[in-house]
């Protein structure tokens, strides 16, 4: 039987964010070699996401993990709430673009991608805040030059017959499968303490060969088409770790 393999992704990675905690955490993914997915918010607005001072060299921090192959996800525009529209997935119903029209959501997409090109950074991965984006923005997508989305609910990643790639993420806390798979992990790092950091190392240490990357999925998975397989074995994980507290984000 297929075994399950693990993504990392951390979410809000802002100037602001929870800077002490990320040098731990980065420390940990540095010595065990494991590359994960950063959601990057090209402009934040959102004031419950800054947590300290903003960090004066950000981006200078984000080409550093773009260098080492980490793999860069742009993380909405500025993050605002805008919406009540839960848009595909409806985990949230609040959205920065679901529900708004296309000329406004493109220029958000225009202007993320444009603020990340501008300090050398480049993404080809689509994390919509609060899992909220609806189909007029998923057909955006490649205009921007966004191919893949971090998103949905699946067994594997798997192309839409539109050609977006989607690399679903499932789970919100360290989670030992017995359900082969690609998981991927939402991390939220800002409140997170000492404790956190000891159940990341310990997770990692434990099964450190169950690791991909983001990119390695992707490129692997680009031509499954999403099958009954992913809805069924879903539908089991989903009634036991789904929707969580952690999960409003
Ligand atoms: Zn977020």
């Amino acid at each position: 039987m297929a075994k399950a393999r693990y993504i990392l992704r951390f979410d809000d990675i802002c100037p602001g964010m929870n800077w002490r905690v990320w040098e731990e955490i980065e420390r940990v993914l540095v010595a065990n070699n494991i590359k994960p997915l950063l959601a990057v918010i090209p402009d934040n607005q959102n004031p419950a996401l800054n947590v300290v001072p903003p960090c004066e060299d950000f981006w200078e921090r984000v080409r550093e993990w773009q260098e080492r192959g980490w793999t860069i996800g742009l993380h909405g525009y500025q993050h605002r709430h805008l919406t009540d529209n839960g848009g595909i997935l409806r985990l949230n119903a609040q959205s920065e673009f679901a529900g708004l029209s296309e000329a406004e959501q493109r220029e958000k997409l225009e202007k993320g991608v444009a603020i990340f090109k501008a300090n050398g950074v480049t993404t080809h991965v689509w994390i919509a805040p609060s899992h909220s984006f609806d189909r007029v923005t998923a057909r955006l997508l490649p205009q921007v030059g966004i191919d893949t989305i971090s998103d949905g609910l699946a067994l594997y990643p798997y192309t839409e017959p539109e050609g977006v790639i989607w690399v679903p993420q499932q789970l919100w806390r360290f989670r030992d499968m017995k359900i082969g798979g690609v998981w991927t992990i939402c991390n939220h790092h800002n409140d997170w303490d000492a404790k956190n950091i000891v159940t990341l190392r310990t997770f990692i240490e434990k099964r450190r060969d169950a690791f991909t990357t983001f990119e390695a999925v992707a490129t692997e998975y680009a031509n499954r088409r999403k099958n009954l397989a992913d809805g069924i074995a879903l539908r089991v994980v989903k009634g036991k770790f789904w929707l969580s507290n952690a999960l409003k984000r």
